[in-house]
């Protein structure tokens, strides 16, 4: 009977997630679910909503937390800005598949991105197996797990620079049909890192031609998002385009001062495919400053055979003459963010072995210790075992703008699962990105309408990751929600101090339980591991 719902939520405006304009009715939750909407329903619970808006529970199509989960299972960062699914496996970065003979090269490659706190027993081989073990002890969002090219790749062939052998493809396609079958909502890439960075577009396009038979979404972080972005963009596309795939272009962005202003060249050229029939997307963070491995300002030749062969380049003279040379005067085709950028606008975020410099650029600790910028980078390399990540700052808020007002780009935090309050000096979008993308984009600069930004938020990215049966407010549809205060919604966390919680999100509900009750964390954990087209 409608009487009797788990919990009635009464009195808000809803923001469905379809873009269509808002409306007032009460919402029923039983059984993990929305079950009515309407009036007078009875609950055995009640919130009193007047004032707020309530609309689905935010989904991050590009993010990291996978990383940390083991760590921080109650991921207090995301749910307290109101996300209830990441899609996570981003940048080819996924733990899985493993093949135990090359575990400590899928160890080394992931290692800049764990988090110290979580245990780690690298025993499994699969998706499926990495999500079991982690996830034992129950987690508080939805995670969708994506499968990582770069992953796949070590798994058959280390960080081996040469092109796959047609046995070597094979195996890689079938790790990846493999991982889809488990439930992998897609293919990531990540072809700044090696051995991404090794693969060239006709081995990316026939690993990807397995998603055309088993379902499931491209998404890459490209080769160049700088001198090169328009080629990438080209590149992506065209993968999409032979294959016949939905693609989608991760923390889309023209990087460095000389190419600001051509993500109006990129979002044409995904329009222009649009209409060729390519589903291409993009995802943004609304923040000026990127963040990654301290490795990857290096140019490839130092990165091949993994960081073990960095570290012993590191050691030879006339290897490191080289590195400098190439960082100096650039290679063809790599993206060198020291000159584009320039030293001073490269801080170190997290740098576990050596706190005293998080939080200044390699300028600063150049200066300090009387050293070269290069010198303070390849010590500081050798010094942290290329643990290190860092802050770049290297996009401009006219692009920022452009990108995030688009009909298809999504809002994308690309962040890691932080410890509460925890150290370092990590990019403050682990905390703030959906909260600071509502205040700055809708209530500050009127950019978009609050049904357009709540929709770039939740039913776009539940679409384009083929997420049945969440991201709108509807019946039938599993009540994850968000309700938020449209007139207090703000991120708190910043770059010097990022450990803040934001402001403005009320109540967040997954599979139908708050996680966020009053503004604070439940420690409830209802999250589930979602499995492509078995989740309705
Ligand atoms: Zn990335």
């Amino acid at each position: 009977m409608s009487d009797d719902f788990d919990l009635v939520i009464r009195g808000a405006k809803i923001i469905d997630g379809t873009g269509n304009p808002f409306f007032l009715r009460e919402v029923g939750v039983k059984a993990g679910r929305i079950r009515g909407m309407g009036k007078n329903l009875k609950g055995k619970r009640c919130i009193d909503a007047e004032g707020l808006v309530l609309c689905p529970g935010f989904v991050d199509i590009h993010n990291h937390a996978d990383h940390g989960i083991v760590a921080f299972p109650d991921a207090e960062c995301y749910v307290m800005q109101g996300v209830t699914t990441s899609v996570v496996g981003n940048c080819g970065l996924s733990m899985a598949p493993v093949d135990p003979k090359r575990a400590d090269l899928a160890r080394h490659y992931l290692a800049p991105f764990l988090r110290k706190e979580g245990k780690y027993s690298w025993e499994w081989r699969t998706l499926e197996e990495f999500f079991h073990e982690t996830t034992r002890s129950g987690i508080a969002q939805n995670l969708a797990p994506l499968v990582g090219q770069g992953t796949i790749r070590i798994a058959v062939k280390g960080f081996d620079e040469g092109a796959p052998t047609r046995e070597e493809m094979d195996s890689m396609k079938r790790l990846l049909a493999q991982s889809l079958d488990e439930g992998a909502f897609g293919l990531t890439s990540g072809l700044i890192y090696p051995p991404g960075c090794f693969a060239d577009a006709e081995e990316l396009t026939e690993l990807a031609s397995v998603l055309k038979t088993h379902g499931g979404f491209y998404a890459t972080h490209m080769r160049n998002e700088g001198d090169r972005l328009l080629q990438s963009v080209a590149e992506t596309l065209a993968l999409g385009e032979v294959n016949g795939i939905p693609v989608q272009i991760s923390h889309h962005k023209a990087f460095g001062r000389a190419n600001w202003g051509k993500v109006k060249e990129s979002l044409a050229l995904m329009e222009a495919a649009r209409e060729r029939g390519v589903e291409v997307n993009c995802d943004v963070y609304p923040y000026l400053a990127g963040m990654t491995t301290l490795t990857s300002l290096l140019p490839p030749s130092a990165l091949e055979g993994g960081v073990e062969q960095m570290l012993v380049r590191l050691e030879n003279p006339e290897d490191i003459r080289r590195i400098e040379t190439e960082i100096q005067e650039g290679v063809p085709g790599w993206e060198n963010w020291i000159q584009s950028l320039g030293w001073e606008n490269i801080i170190i975020s997290e740098c576990e072995k050596k706190k005293e410099v998080e939080g200044l650029s390699l300028e600063e600790i150049a200066q300090r210790s009387g050293r070269t910028p290069c010198e303070a980078l390849f010590g500081l390399l050798r010094e942290t075992l290329g643990t290190a990540t860092m802050l770049i700052f290297g996009v401009n808020e006219e692009d920022l703008r452009t990108v995030v007002k688009n009909p298809l780009s999504c809002i994308a935090s690309d962040s890691w699962v932080i410890a509460p309050r925890g150290g370092g000096k990590p990019h403050p979008r682990a905390y703030g990105t959906f909260p600071r993308f509502l205040k700055t984009f809708v209530r500050d600069n009127r950019d978009l309408t609050w049904e357009e930004a709540i929709r770039k938020i939740t039913s776009l990215p539940a679409t384009k990751a083929g997420i049945p049966g969440r991201g709108l407010v509807k019946e039938g549809f599993w009540a994850d929600l968000v309700l938020l205060d449209p007139q207090t919604i703000e991120d708190k966390a910043t770059f010097s101090d990022p450990h803040r919680f934001p402001e403005g999100i009320r109540y967040v509900i997954v599979n139908g339980e708050p996680v966020v009750e009053n503004g604070q964390p439940t420690e409830r954990r209802p999250g589930q591991v979602l499995k492509r087209q078995s989740q309705f």
